[in-house]
């Protein structure tokens, strides 16, 4: 090896740093080998660059980086075929300038004590933290340019001298400390690259073998990727889950730099959609699994990639989430998904609905977190309904292409497009529901929060061609209330909350007095016979005739949950964590035109009074007076043990009764 040419001091401002580089500031000692590995690719672009100006020939297919592993020497060295360094570039880049910026980092960091996102900056000098001695043989692209030779053994003094060198490109040589040695295990290296480098744009060889894999997809122009291409890369990404619904892939260059692939998982109960699953990259460089603070939190269970170089990266979790660039970044990303789902729902309505079961969460939970967000989906919020609607309504919707302002194109079909899923279900936006039914009942929008509890009410509707919507997802809850402050003049009801006159038969309402001695109505008599039959002050019994082509298809008694009653109940369930409990206060609406009820009446009436008690046909009337209500209440909520135990009882009873002869 040539003589040293130069002995020196690297500057240092305050004490020796690397006591403190060892100690680490990062908890992970990994990072080293990513740091590394991006100044050798740092370089060849820099080569590229260079020999772009100065018309010198380059081909970038012969880039590389290879990693070199020597136990017996503990050695690990990492040569790339860059634009490498002349004796004054290793001067000024590493001795001062690297090193000015590493103390900075140190100083500015050893006292935090959050975790920093991308633990980037140290750079160079982070190959202290692993090796007792770096050395650096370089030699510059440049015409006749001299190899150079540097190393140093972690104190503050450096050598320098000439190289025998003759490839241009550098290569760097830790020789590890003995705690250090994993770094000698051929799996321990893949790993690292697998995770920090993967993507990098130059193949990474471990000895001879090439040990990064991917093409970084988000960096391509979206009009030469396909669709396979996309599912491709979520499988990587992801591998063993269901196919994404849709994606969206970022691109912008300013007023920011950012790169991506956003893609909508279907969502699964298991699924913690807490947790963010977006992997954020720099330039192609792994920084960490997710980016919860860059991505709006409504966006969390997307999955994906975003890749960015205006993310501040050596900054605390919680720093980041008040950066300007990143909020706007974050706001970025919330428009461009916004404006995928617009262009979908126009270009595909069908398809657009098939995903609604997945995307109705999100869409709903960013319209109740984001107010730009809302705004730009509002339009696109859409309810299963009752109502079977026509075609030709839907074709209106149909647009041919949608241009967004980012320029991106959806090709629309157009061929008619049905507002229904696979099952046939309709869906509807609000905005058209209360088009269609200004006539019947303005501002009133029905709703099913529970289509199997509120299956007779969903009936009852439907038969007289009331529509209902269903609100029927666990975000719903909150959204009822969203929509009640957005459409203040609307007024929302659930379908067993109340019986909405239009259900009535109002020309069957029974004002007659039937009995003079009295002074009653038979609706009187009937609220009296099961007030008497139930014994529950707690149920409040309604006599209402329910409107119905034929009598005895309509349900003979309903029970009904007041509105502000239930919500009530339904709140305290929620802050308490628990479902809520069917409220013991409630109505029992009956149905006076039903025949059974009138039935039930005659035979009371006609029950004659036994000496010392009550006729068998007044116990069996009031028995069925019960049953009647019971079956209800089944049809809402089910029974508990105790209610089950009396209502088979019960049906016992009465059954024996009405076969005894
Ligand atoms: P950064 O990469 O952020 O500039 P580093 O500490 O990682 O900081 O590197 C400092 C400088 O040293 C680089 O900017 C570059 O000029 C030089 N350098 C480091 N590694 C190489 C390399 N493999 N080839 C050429 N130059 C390098
Ligand atoms: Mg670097």
């Amino acid at each position: 090896m040539a003589t040293v040419a130069k002995r020196g001091n690297i500057t240092v401002h305050t004490e020796n740093i690397f006591p403190i580089i060892k100690k680490s500031i990062y908890s992970d000692h990994e990072i080293f080998l990513r740091e590394l590995i991006s100044n050798g690719i740092d370089a060849i672009a820099k080569l590229k660059m260079a020999t772009y100006s100065s018309g010198q020939t380059f081909d970038p297919s012969t880039a590389a980086i290879d990693i070199a592993i020597d136990k017996d020497k503990k050695q690990l060295s990492i040569t790339d075929n860059g634009i490498g360094m002349t004796a004054e570039e290793v001067e000024k880049y590493i001795n001062q300038v690297a090193f000015s910026s590493a103390e900075e980092f140190v100083e500015k960091f050893k006292e935090a004590d959050e975790t920093i996102i991308g633990n980037f900056g140290l750079g160079f000098y982070s190959s202290f933290m692993v090796a007792n001695a770096v050395e650096i043989q370089t030699l510059s692209y440049q015409d006749g340019a001299q190899a150079v030779h540097w190393k140093c053994d972690g104190s503050t003094e450096f050598e320098l001298s000439d190289s025998e060198r003759a490839e241009r490109g550098t290569t760097i040589t830790l020789t590890l400390m003995e705690e250090e040695e994993e770094y000698l295990e051929e799996a321990r290296i893949r790993s690292i690259v697998k995770k920090y480098c993967d993507f990098m744009p130059h193949p990474i060889n471990l000895n001879g073998e090439r040990i990064n894999q991917e093409k970084a997809l988000w960096k391509q122009n979206p009009k030469d990727l396909t669709k396979d291409d996309y599912l491709e890369f979520y499988r990587y990404l992801h591998p063993f889950q269901d196919e994404p619904l849709l994606w969206v892939h970022l691109n912008t260059d300013y007023p920011f730099v950012v790169n991506g692939i956003l893609y909508f998982p279907k969502l699964k109960p298991d699924v913690d959609v807490t947790k963010g699953q977006i992997k954020l990259f720099c330039n192609q460089v792994f920084v960490s699994d997710n980016c919860e603070e860059v991505i709006p939190q409504f966006l969390t269970p997307l999955r994906g990639v975003i890749d960015s170089t205006d993310i501040p990266l050596n900054v605390s979790r919680s720093y980041l989430q008040g950066d300007r660039t990143v909020r706007r970044i974050a706001d970025y990303i919330a428009k461009k998904v916004a404006g995928e789902l617009k262009g979908l729902y126009r270009s595909d309505l069908p398809e657009y609905i098939r995903c609604w079961q997945d995307l109705g969460t999100f869409v709903k939970f960013g319209s109740l977190n984001d107010d730009k967000f809302k705004k730009q989906v509002e339009e696109i919020l859409i309810y299963r309904t009752t109502a079977e609607l026509s075609t030709e309504k839907a074709d209106e919707t149909v647009a041919v292409e949608v241009q967004t302002e980012e320029g991106d194109a959806w090709e629309g079909t157009e061929e008619t497009q049905e507002p229904r899923d696979e099952n046939g279900f309709y869906y509807t936006t609000l905005k058209d529901y209360l088009e269609r039914n200004k006539e019947r009942h303005e501002n009133r929008v029905f709703y099913c929060t529970d289509p199997a509890s509120q299956a007779t009410y969903v009936e009852l509707h439907k038969s007289q061609g009331l529509e209902v919507l269903f609100l029927d997802s666990f975000i719903d809850t909150h959204f009822v209330g969203f929509l009640e402050r957005e459409f203040t003049d609307v007024k929302f009801a659930r379908v067993d909350a109340e019986i909405d006159d239009a259900l009535l038969d109002k020309d069957k309402k029974e004002t007659e007095i039937v009995d003079p001695a009295t002074n009653k109505t038979r609706s009187d008599q009937i609220k009296e016979l099961f007030e008497g039959a139930l014994g529950n002050d707690r149920v409040n019994v309604k006599v209402e005739a329910l409107k119905g082509e034929d009598p005895a298809n309509t349900p003979p008694a309903m029970v009904l949950l007041p509105e502000a009653m239930r919500r009530i109940q339904d709140m305290t369930a929620m802050f308490a964590n628990t479902l809520a409990a069917f409220p013991n206060d409630h109505i029992l609406l009956v149905n006076s035109s039903h025949p059974l009820i009138e039935n039930l009446l005659s035979m009371n009436q006609g029950a004659i009074a036994v000496e010392g008690g009550e006729s068998p046909s007044a116990t069996l009337s009031k028995a069925l007076c019960n049953h009647v209500y019971d079956l209800a209440l089944m049809a809402q909520k089910g029974f508990d043990a105790d209610g089950m135990k009396s209502f088979v009882g019960r049906s016992n009873q009465v059954l024996t009764q009405l076969t005894k002869r």
